[in-house]
Parts: C-alpha cells; sequence; structure tokens
C-alpha cells in the first residue's frame, strides 16, 4: 500500500545527517529540533500553536482534555472512521455519538450532526478522511449556533487547503477551535515510529495543553492540573523537519497518481472514483483540496471481496478502509443507535476498496493496478 523504503532511498542525504544531529547532541527529549520543526509546522499550516505529542491518538485525547471536556458530556462523531477516534471520546468517559457519513465524500453528514445536537453535546470532531476535508463552513457554522467546539481530525489530511465558501483557503487543522494529527509512518507527513501533533490558533489553550502533555506541569514540579506524558522525542522530531519541505510535493504526486487511478475508472457503470465527488470535481487539478491518503473506489454491484481476493492473488495490494461501522464494533454499541440511522456506512463497509498510495507509484505499477482491477470488473459482471 505503501512505499516508505522507496521514499526514504530518495531523502536519506536529507534525513540521515538530521538525526545524526540528534545522536551527536544526545538531546534526545526535548533537543532543539522539536522546537524548530514545530515552529516549522506552525508556518506551514498557518495555525498559532503546534504542540508536537506522542501519537495521533493521544493527541485526540489531549485535545478534548484541553477543553476541559467532562464526562457524560456528549461529542458527536462519524461512524465511518478509524477507532482512535471514538476510542479517547469513551476513555474520557465523555458519551460518543456516532453519525453517518455522506454518500459520495465520505465524510461526517451534515444534517445528522445537526439531528444527533443534544443539550448534553459539547463538541463535533470530523475527520478529513482519506485526504479530503470535511465541510468545515457548514460545520463551524453550526458550531457557532449551538456553541460547541470543533476538534478536528486532520490524521489523514496533513497539508490539504479547505475552500471556503468565499473562495478563500485554510489548511485543514487550522479551522476548528483544536485539531490533531499523526505522524505515523504511512500518513502523508509520517516519521519513523510514533508521533503527533495538536493545533490551535487559540493561546490559552495552547498553554493549557502544553501543560496536559507534560503531567499536567506549569511550573516545574507543579501539577495543576492531572495530565499524561506525551512528547515526539528528537529523533521523530528530526526526522518530520527533514521531510516537511517535501510535503507538498509527496502530496502532489498522491494527486497525480489519484488522477491516473480517476482517469482509467472514468465513466465506468461500476466504479465510483473520489475525484467524480460533486463537491471536489475539477477542483483537485488546481488546488490541495484532497491530498488522497487513500485513494478509494466505491464499487456498484461488484462483489469486493472477490476483488480483493482477486488483487492478493495478483501480488497487488489494496485495503478495506473501514471494514465495520463503529456503531456495530463490540465496544462501542450502544442501544440508542438504529441501523437506519447509518445506511450510508452500512453500504460502505461493504463496497469500498482503496487502492495502493504513496508518493512512489510510477506509471506502469498505475497501468498494471488499474488494469488488474478492470478485467475483473468486467469479467464479473
Ligand atoms: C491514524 C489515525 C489516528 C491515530 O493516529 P496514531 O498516530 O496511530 O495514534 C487517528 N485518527 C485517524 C482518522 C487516523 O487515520
Amino acid at each position: 500500500m505503501v512505499d516508505l523504503q522507496g521514499q526514504y532511498a530518495k531523502i536519506k542525504a536529507v534525513v540521515d545527517p538530521s538525526i545524526q544531529e540528534v545522536m551527536d547532541s544526545a538531546a534526545f527529549i526535548n533537543g532543539p529540533i522539536v522546537h524548530q520543526f514545530q515552529k516549522n509546522l506552525e508556518d506551514y499550516l498557518g495555525v498559532k500553536h503546534v504542540i508536537p505529542c506522542a501519537n495521533g491518538t493521544d493527541a485526540l485525547q489531549i485535545a478534548m482534555m484541553g477543553l476541559g471536556l467532562q464526562p457524560g458530556d456528549e461529542v458527536i462523531t462519524a461512524d465511518f472512521t478509524f477507532a482512535a477516534t471514538v476510542e479517547v471520546i469513551a476513555l474520557l468517559q465523555l458519551t460518543p455519538v456516532l453519525v453517518d457519513v455522506d454518500p459520495i465524500n465520505f465524510n461526517i453528514d451534515i444534517d445528522a450532526i445537526e439531528k444527533a445536537i443534544t443539550p448534553k453535546t459539547k463538541a463535533i470532531v470530523p475527520v478529513h478522511l482519506f485526504g479530503l476535508a470535511a465541510d468545515m463552513d457548514a460545520i463551524m457554522d453550526l458550531a457557532k449556533k449551538h456553541n460547541l467546539y470543533v476538534i478536528e481530525d486532520n490524521a489523514q489530511g496533513i497539508g490539504a487547503d479547505y475552500t471556503h465558501k468565499d473562495g478563500s483557503k485554510t489548511k485543514t487543522g487550522a479551522i476548528g477551535h483544536v485539531a490533531s494529527t499523526s505522524f505515523f509512518p504511512s500518513k502523508n507527513l509520517g516519521c519513523y515510529g510514533d508521533g503527533g501533533a495538536i493545533f490551535t490558533n487559540d493561546d490559552e489553550l495552547a498553554h493549557t495543553i502544553r501543560g496536559i502533555v507534560n503531567h499536567g506541569m506549569y511550573k516545574r514540579y507543579h501539577h495543576d492540573v492531572v495530565g499524561v506524558n506525551s512528547r515526539l522525542d528528537s529523533i521523530q522530531a528530526a526526522v518530520l523537519d527533514a521531510k516537511l519541505p517535501y510535503l507538498d510535493s509527496y502530496n502532489k504526486a498522491r494527486r497525480n497518481a489519484a488522477k491516473k487511478y480517476s482517469e482509467a475508472f472514468k465513466n465506468h457503470p461500476k466504479v465510483v472514483t473520489p475525484s467524480g465527488r460533486a463537491n471536489c470535481e475539477g477542483i483537485c487539478d488546481t488546488c490541495d483540496c484532497h491530498v488522497f491518503h487513500q485513494y478509494t473506489l466505491n464499487l456498484k454491484n461488484v462483489d469486493r471481496d472477490a476483488l480483493v481476493a482477486h488483487l492478493q492473488a495478483a501480488n497487488i495490494p489494496c485495503g478495506v478502509y473501514y471494514p465495520i461501522p463503529l456503531h456495530r464494533q463490540k465496544a462501542y454499541q450502544d442501544k440508542r443507535y438504529k441501523e437506519e440511522d447509518f445506511k450510508v456506512t452500512n453500504q460502505l463497509v461493504k463496497s469500498v476498496i482503496s487502492l495502493p498510495m504513496h508518493t512512489e507509484l510510477d506509471d506502469e505499477q498505475i497501468e498494471f493496478i488499474t488494469t488488474t482491477v478492470l478485467s475483473f470488473i468486467n469479467s464479473n459482471s
């Protein structure tokens, strides 16, 4: 699905000295490189504060702790996403409220959010799924109307632009009250281990969060709140700082691969491509609205699992993100949920398939993958 070795080979001359510098200085924790990366990422995103931490799941949890959410507070998020999002809500004894997603862009459904709001609702967590920004203008409007916080889960969307109604652009993660991201190796900006960060434009919240990531300490050995230990180590920061200047070109390479995939599947009656989505058509040629963390097809009248087996037999990796809706996961089942409220997710888990997507895909590979997919679909109709 990814080619991290191929990517590393091309930037070895930049990454290795950056890592070596940390080794030579032995400043493994909180070395100057962590602060340098933080500043560079703030500039890149156009966000006032980046607070590095240990991983993307911690980042989400710490964002919620920073907002002072209390047990019993309801937090609305998408049914169709990675479990980390709902996991931390439950871990903090907040009440997760899962809602359905949009059938076209797979992101949280705005009407479903509005329907789910109760007097206990405190926050909405949109996920920029597969690298495409959720409808942030609508979400921020809803949040304002109902006095809610918005926590962007930007683990899959780093580098993406959100285009506002007035045509202006903001990087995802710089729009909500607070945002989280992950630097897991396979993410669009990945380190060589675990890493994550929290973003916010709110000075006070940033201060609160800087204490929370460090055992609730605002003054050495004075613990004002219950915190956690969540750090981005210096070696990971060195990798990330060396890779950050490549992020735009990496996202461009992903987008180019996506365009070639979509060209091959164009107008096929059984294949809905991401670039064919209503709110995104054409825009992907000119902006960073979609950074293609995943390239995901929605199949119509195709035996998806048979296609997965067919691709595996041809040595083509593929993925099903995600095969089970969160509301049906054992850990997150809840009597309040009704199956008819999750029509889209219940369908997508059966019909989506993600093809290899990374920075090193070449034309020959794309050609082999698309012809293998098409030969299966066309011969099984
Ligand atoms: C990867 C991911 C996370 C978690 O990130 P980790 O660094 O693995 O903890 C959270 N949310 C989403 C949507 C993700 O894709």
